[in-house]
C-alpha cells in the first residue's frame, strides 16, 4: 500500500491540509504501507522555494515522516512522455479559442439552458485551420479528451460515488506555454509511484471522475479513492476564509502543541473523542470508515481544551528549550496547569521574574502593605504561601474574593483567577 500527500507550494499549510496530511500518514502507518510527500509545484508562478520549505518544516513538527520526496517540476520529461501516448491515442486535442470566447460560448449556453460544458469545437479541427492559427502566432493549449461514460467507485469515505462525464467540460490538460498541469501530471506520478490509496479532499471528486478516465487512457488501473468531507468552522459557515490564522506556521507560533493538533485532527469528523496519544498509538486505531459523510466542524475551543490537556502531561524537559530564559522546573510544574498555549508561560514568567503592570488600588492601600509585612522570612518554600495566607485570614478576617482578589492584582496583575 502507498499513499502520498501531494500539497502545492503556493502557501502555508493550515489545518486542513494538516488533517489531509495526517490522514494519509496514518492511513499507512495503520496497513504497514508507505507515506510519500509530493510537491505539486508545476505553476512557476505561484510555487515558491520558502513555501516548499515551510511544509517539510510544518510537516516534520506535526511527526510526520515520509519515505521519499518528489517534486513535480523535475519531472516534466514523465508528463511530456504520457502526453505523447495520449496524443497518438486522440486523446489529447489541440484548442486555440481565447478566454474570452470560451466565456461567450458558457453563456450562450446557459442562456439556452444548457450546461456550461465545452461544446469540443476544436475537435474537428482540420490540419489546415491548426497550420493557420500557428502561422498567425497562436500556440495550441491541450485538452484532454472524456469518455462520454458515467465514472463509478467506492469512496473510502463518501460510499458509492460517480461522474458523470458528460456534464464535465474536456479538461485542460497542457497550457499554450507548454506548461502540464495537475489533473494530468497528479495522474502520472500516481502511476509511476504505484500509489495504491487517495486520500484527498471532498472538492476533488469531480477531479477524481476525471482522473479516473485519465489513468484508464493510460493504460492503468485507477487506485482507490477516499474524499474528506471538507471543514466548517464552528457556526457550519466556510473555515476558507479564516485559513491565515489557522496556518500551522500560527499555530506554532501561538504556542499550540503538536500532539493537541495531531489528536484533534485524527479524530475530527467522527463520532469519537479525541485520543491524547502518541502517532503510532492515533494510527492503529485509525480508520477511515469512522468518518462522517458530511462536513466536520473545526472548533477552536476543542483544540485548545486538548492543548491544555496536553501542556499539562509536558515534562519540564519537553518544554524548557521554549520557555523564557530562565525559568526553572519548579516555575513549570506551578504554572503549566493554569496555560491553554505555551506562550501564555511568558506571562507567567513576568510574574515570577519581571515587570508587570498593577493597577494602583488606593482602597486596598492598607491592606496590602499589611499583608506584605506579614510576608513569612526568607527563604520560602512550598508551605509559605499556606502559612502566609492562614496569618493574613486571622490578622484581617477576610476570606474569599475579600483577600484574594487584591492579592491576586497585586502580586501577578491578574484580576481574574
Ligand atoms: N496539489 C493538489 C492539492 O493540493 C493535490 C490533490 C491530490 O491529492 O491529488 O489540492
Amino acid at each position: 500500500m502507498t499513499v502520498r500527500f501531494a500539497p502545492s507550494p503556493t502557501g502555508w499549510l493550515h489545518v486542513g491540509n494538516a488533517r489531509i496530511a495526517l490522514a494519509n500518514w496514518l492511513f499507512a502507518r495503520h496497513h504497514g504501507g508507505a507515506f510519500l510527500l509530493r510537491l505539486d509545484d508545476t505553476d512557476p508562478v505561484r510555487s515558491r522555494p520558502e513555501y516548499a520549505a515551510a511544509i517539510e518544516q510544518d510537516l516534520r513538527w506535526l511527526g510526520l515522516d515520509w519515505a521519499s520526496l518528489s517534486r513535480q517540476s523535475d519531472r516534466l520529461d514523465r508528463y511530456a512522455a504520457a502526453a505523447e501516448r495520449l496524443k497518438a491515442a486522440g486523446r489529447l486535442y489541440p484548442c486555440f479559442e481565447s478566454e474570452e470566447e470560451l466565456r461567450a460560448k458558457r453563456e450562450a449556453r446557459l442562456k439556452r439552458g444548457k450546461p456550461p460544458v465545452y461544446d469540443r469545437a476544436m475537435l474537428s479541427l482540420t490540419q489546415e485551420q491548426r497550420a493557420a492559427a500557428e502561422a498567425g502566432g497562436k500556440r495550441p493549449y491541450w485538452r484532454f479528451r472524456l469518455d462520454d461514460t458515467t465514472v463509478r467507485w467506492e469512496d473510502g469515505v463518501l460510499g458509492r460515488r460517480e461522474v458523470k462525464l458528460q456534464a464535465v467540460s474536456d479538461p485542460v490538460v497542457i497550457r499554450a506555454d507548454g506548461l502540464p498541469l495537475y489533473t494530468f501530471t497528479s495522474v502520472v506520478d500516481d502511476i509511476d509511484a504505484a500509489v495504491t490509496d487517495v486520500i484527498r479532499g471532498e472538492d476533488h471528486v469531480t477531479n477524481t471522475g476525471v482522473q479516473i478516465d485519465i489513468f484508464r487512457a493510460l493504460g492503468a488501473a485507477p487506485p482507490r479513492f477516499a474524499h474528506l468531507p471538507l471543514l466548517t468552522d464552528s457556526d457550519g459557515g466556510k473555515l476558507s476564509k479564516r485559513l491565515d490564522g489557522l496556518s500551522l506556521r500560527s499555530l506554532r507560533a501561538d504556542g499550540m502543541e503538536p500532539t493537541a493538533i495531531a489528536a484533534y485532527l485524527a479524530r475530527l469528523g467522527t463520532a469519537d473523542d479525541p485520543l491524547l496519544a502518541d502517532l503510532p498509538t492515533l494510527a492503529s486505531g485509525f480508520d477511515l470508515g469512522r468518518v462522517s459523510r458530511s462536513a466536520a466542524r473545526f472548533d477552536m475551543r476543542q483544540l485548545l481544551a486538548l492543548n491544555r490537556r496536553a501542556l499539562h502531561g509536558l515534562d519540564y524537559a519537553a518544554v524548557a528549550g521554549r520557555l523564557p530564559a530562565g525559568a526553572t522546573e519548579a516555575f513549570w510544574l506551578a504554572v503549566r496547569g493554569n496555560l491553554d498555549l505555551l506562550d501564555e508561560a511568558r506571562h507567567w514568567w513576568d510574574v515570577v521574574a519581571g515587570d508587570i503592570d498593577v493597577p494602583v488600588m488606593t482602597d486596598e492601600a492598607a491592606f496590602l502593605r499589611d499583608a506584605a509585612d506579614r510576608l513569612p522570612p526568607e527563604p520560602w518554600g512550598e508551605a509559605t504561601w499556606a502559612a502566609w495566607i492562614a496569618a493574613l485570614k486571622a490578622a484581617t478576617g477576610r476570606t474569599g474574593k475579600r483577600l484574594f482578589g487584591p492579592l491576586r492584582l497585586a502580586l501577578t496583575g491578574e484580576a481574574e483567577g
